[in-house]
């Protein structure tokens, strides 16, 4: 047995080389990976796998693991996948205006519930509800975590224990663990189907609504479209049967706009004051998708109905933190001028960015991802098209440029995998045996053009 030939890990702390790591990672760190460090070396010498390390072998293994386990978990990466909101690499990404905010609000005291004026409690909520209204035309908004716990807030406080309608066509799955029956479920109401996948009709929620119905819930089928022989009354309708009935009618938007994406030439997609004006009580929507802003679950319409999911536990639950109020808040305040939103919004900054442009910086980029790949692979730019993500229709593209990666040598997973173990992952998408970085969403030309120089594939 070699075991004694390791050293202790004493013996080892007292290298002086050891001081600067001591110094940033503490001793007690230190000391846990070192053992962690030993105990592998001793497990390799038991089973004969290995001869003893030397002190320098020791030493650089000591810091490989220390730099290790201090790389955060959450990390930047660039987004080239095409997919301008997507859900696993963390959707909108905030203007500089709400970063701003939300970190005063992180490392200062703030008003965030209480009242300056008065001189006494306050509501979170009055941070944003001015803005919500006078934005959508609503009575009265909220706000919590995101538009899943929105969804349930408004089911729960409204129908808990009692049946809500939904069309058979709406009964979608967004994507993770979003599903409408599911969510109905979870608020504790029960589900009435309604019509059929592609056609429902008016009459069909008409014959739906009984003595136990509690509201009429409207879904936007989101990723998810119903072509070709098909129908569903518009919301003006189900607003007036609802209140006929005595119901409130609640239309879940998803992403939902707070402004008319057609003005930049993008995919209509519906709004909240449009939901409204058709006679919607409740409207909820993303604060994370199309609007551009933190993570969120927005609510507005009716101030009676908003008050009762004020009231309700659930909203404490779910409420929204202070950093995410003040960024939600710098957000909203940018729609004020609708103007200057294009340049100031980086969500409807990278939708609206002009293919043309894309294609030249895909040209400039070029060269250094092929002195990267050398002979291995080549690289050409191509068109492709770039999707809004997060629930807008997958069938809307938008005209993009992408390096295309293609290797007779190379697997394109393998390539890919090459990409993710940058400093800052490149996550790209494979499509016809090559690797497809579209360039809609690469901004920060300087920090992608500085990892692959002196790297290679
Ligand atoms: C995205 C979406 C949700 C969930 O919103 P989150 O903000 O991700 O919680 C709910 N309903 C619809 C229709 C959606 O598109």
């Amino acid at each position: 047995m070699r075991l004694a030939a390791i050293p202790s890990v004493d013996r080892i702390l007292q290298d002086p080389r050891l001081a600067p790591a001591v110094a940033r990672h503490g001793r007690l760190l230190v000391v846990a990976e070192l053992r962690a460090l030993l105990a592998q070396y001793r497990a390799a010498l038991k089973s004969g796998a290995a001869l003893p390390p030397s002190a320098d072998a020791i030493l650089h293994g000591l810091l490989h693991r220390l730099d290790a386990s201090m790389q955060p978990s959450l990390r930047r990466v660039f987004n080239l996948t095409g997919t301008v909101l997507h859900t696993n690499l963390g959707r909108a990404l905030l203007p500089r205006e709400a970063i701003e905010a939300g970190a005063a609000a992180l490392a200062e005291p703030s008003n965030l519930e209480y009242d300056l004026a008065a001189g006494e409690r306050g509501e979170r909520d009055e941070h944003l509800e001015g803005l919500l209204c006078r934005l959508t035309g609503a009575e009265a908004a909220t706000a919590v975590n995101n538009n899943a716990g929105a969804v349930l807030l408004a089911l729960n406080a409204l129908a808990a224990g009692r049946e809500v309608p939904v069309s058979r066509g709406e009964l979608v799955e967004i994507g993770g663990s979003f599903r409408i029956p599911e969510i109905i479920a979870a608020a504790g109401c029960a589900l009435r189907e309604v019509g059929t996948t592609n056609r429902t009709h008016l009459a069909d929620y008409d014959k739906a609504i009984g003595a136990h119905t509690a509201a009429i819930l409207k879904v936007h089928a989101s990723n998810y479209a119903v072509v070709g022989f098909t129908a569903a009354p518009p919301e003006s309708e189900l607003a007036q049967l609802a209140h006929a009935r005595g119901l409130p009618f609640v239309v879940d938007l998803g992403s939902g706009s707070l402004v008319e994406l057609e003005r930049w030439g993008l995919p209509a997609e519906p709004t909240p004051m449009r939901s409204l004006a058709a006679g919607a009580d409740l409207v909820t929507f993303s604060g994370d998708k199309l609007l551009g802003g933190p993570q969120a679950g927005l609510v507005v319409g009716k101030r009676e109905l908003i008050e009762q999911l004020r009231k309700h536990p659930m909203k404490r639950a779910l409420r929204l933190d202070k950093g995410r109020i003040a960024a939600l808040e710098a957000v909203l305040r940018l729609y004020l001028d609708p103007a200057r939103l294009r340049e100031r919004l980086p969500t409807l900054r990278l939708l609206t960015r002009p293919a043309a442009q894309i294609a030249a910086l895909a040209a400039r980029m070029r060269p250094a991802l092929q002195a990267w790949c050398g002979d291995k692979a080549q690289v050409d730019v191509a068109e492709c098209a770039s999707q809004v993500g997060s629930g807008s229709l997958p069938i809307d593209r938008l005209p993009s440029a992408a390096l295309r990666i293609s290797s007779a040598a190379v697997k394109p997973a393998a390539i890919a995998k090459s990409l993710r173990a940058m400093p800052i992952p490149v996550i790209g998408r494979l499509h016809e045996d090559a690797v497809w970085l579209d360039l809609r969403c690469l901004e920060d030309e300087a920090a992608f053009l500085a990892q692959f120089e002196g790297r290679t594939l």
